[in-house]
């Protein structure tokens, strides 16, 4: 989910682009760095972090703009999620 800083128009892109567009005020802007929550803290889970491939860490089930991933304790801080306690 997207949400333009001119008008506040929010709209879900699967644009992966650096610069996006917004689709009601045709503003271009950056775009912001992913949503990610975290659904569940260190799964025992025998695979790789979806962002840096890591192999034998703990891994966190995430949501990333919307879609499932695994992340890893170091990427997750580097992405600057907030871990629910
Ligand atoms: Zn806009
Ligand atoms: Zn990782």
């Amino acid at each position: 989910m997207v949400i333009c800083p001119r008008c506040s128009y929010e709209w879900q892109t699967r644009s992966t682009a650096d610069m996006i567009c917004c689709p009601s005020c045709q503003r271009k802007f950056s775009r912001p760095s992913p949503v990610v929550e975290v659904l569940m803290e260190k799964v025992p889970l025998d695979t790789t972090c979806d962002v840096c491939g890591g192999q034998n860490v703990e891994l966190n089930l995430c949501r990333i703009d919307g879609e499932a991933a695994y992340v890893c304790e170091g990427c997750l801080t580097s992405r600057g999620a907030i871990i629910p306690r």
